[in-house]
């Protein structure tokens, strides 16, 4: 799981909460859902503070996104009648589909103590050529464990991942990537300057994402849901998560470009559970549909300037780069509307 069911963080008062997405709360709630995904306004709407500028050309063409899959080699719960390999397996077989170039990987070693045969999927993620990168060794929350002990879950991982990937200068940068569980980099300043810097100082890039929308909290609902076999339940669901995905990518093109007066690369945030394994495909074409996006990898991404700074915002809750940079910098980007996933109606779904 990556985030408690709750709104996740008090938002900097900069920030209005403009935009709860009422259509799609009452959706959640509701049989009477469209079938489809929502239509969206066209992501090609500059800021009032980019049209200002000149328009940079990194403006034109298509939104380039780095798709990144975390909790390897289980996330949520099973639905009936699945395993986690048959689950990776789906996810993999969408993304190749899609031609989703190099999909990161963010594995926890730990979960195999409790589940050995899940090596299979971490093996299956290797064969099939992704990348697996380091997500601590138990899923650890650095605001709980503490510095030390989250680095020591850094060192542990990096040794399990050592022996799924090997030692290789190609392999030990595949293990150089590295995730923050829950999002949440360290609550004060000397937490997140001791753990930044071991991880810069052993060559870690750090995968930050710009683009979370919170389809973990799909996955036990649908599980739950499949087990009633409540089909117009899972039908509002896939709903839910094409339309709030969409919201989310759109919000983050918009913040991006008023934070940096140009259209960036985004990394989006997804997870290895059950339910994305059967919405990814239609998440994937809405993208390439109404977001008009090209696949890219995660290097592509951190290769653009914005994921060069190094910022350090600490902060109890996490977040992405863009809320990061906002929480530190509180450059008052224009008015972009807050997206709020709709976390806690997922709560009431088959239960
Ligand atoms: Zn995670």
């Amino acid at each position: 799981m990556h985030r408690a069911l709750t709104p996740r963080s008090p938002r900097p008062p900069r920030l209005l909460l403009a935009a709860l997405l009422p259509a799609l709360a009452a959706c959640a709630t509701s049989s009477e859902c469209p079938e489809g995904p929502v239509e969206t306004p066209t992501t090609d709407t500059p800021s009032p503070r980019a049209t200002s500028r000149e328009a940079p050309a990194t403006v034109a063409g298509p939104l380039r996104v780095a798709v990144t899959i975390d909790d390897l080699p289980a996330h949520g719960p099973l639905p009936p009648g699945e395993t986690q390999l048959s689950v990776h397996t789906a996810i993999l077989d969408v993304l190749d589909a899609h031609r989703v170039p190099a999909v990161y990987g963010f594995i926890n070693a730990g979960k195999l103590e409790r589940a050995p045969a899940d090596r299979a999927v971490l093996e299956l993620w290797r064969d099939r050529g992704h990348p697996l990168g380091n997500h601590t060794y138990s899923h650890a929350d650095i605001n709980k464990v503490g510095a030390a002990a989250f680095i020591a879950e850094i060192e542990r991982n990096d040794a399990a991942l050592a022996e799924l990937v090997g030692d290789t200068p190609a392999a030990r940068r595949s293990r150089r990537a590295f995730r923050y569980p829950y999002l949440r980099q360290g609550a004060d300043a000397e937490t997140l300057d001791t753990v930044r810097d071991y991880l810069l100082e052993h060559d870690y890039r750090l995968a930050e994402v710009t683009v979370d929308f919170g389809d973990w909290a799909y996955n036990p609902p649908y599980a739950r849901c499949r087990q009633q076999g409540d089909d117009d339940a899972i039908a509002d669901l896939r709903w839910s998560f094409i339309a709030t995905g969409l919201a989310f990518l759109r919000w983050s093109d918009q913040t991006a470009r008023a934070l940096e007066e140009r259209r960036v690369p985004h990394v989006l945030l997804l997870h290895s559970g059950g339910f994305d394994a059967v919405a990814l495909d239609e998440l994937l074409s809405a993208y390439e549909r109404q977001g008009e996006v090209e696949w890219i990898t995660l290097d592509e991404a951190l290769a653009d300037p914005l994921y060069q700074r190094d910022v350090r915002a600490p902060s109890e809750y996490g977040g992405t780069l863009l809320e990061q940079i906002i929480e530190r910098d509180a450059p008052a980007p224009a008015p972009v509307p807050f997206m709020i996933q709709p976390l806690g109606l997922l709560e009431n779904f088959c239960t």
